[in-house]
């Protein structure tokens, strides 16, 4: 499992001024990270 965000289905944050959020779109990494079960054949 990992994380993705709920706005862009990107998964890789990233810090600004002590804040993490999403670098695709600027949401806040906590607020906007979904569980999503990796696929594996
Ligand atoms: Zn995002």
């Amino acid at each position: 499992m990992h994380y993705e965000c709920r706005y862009c289905d990107l998964g890789f944050p990233a810090t600004y001024d002590g804040d993490t959020v999403y670098g695709s779109c600027g949401a806040e990494w906590e607020a906007a990270k979904i569980p999503v079960e990796d696929e594996e054949d």
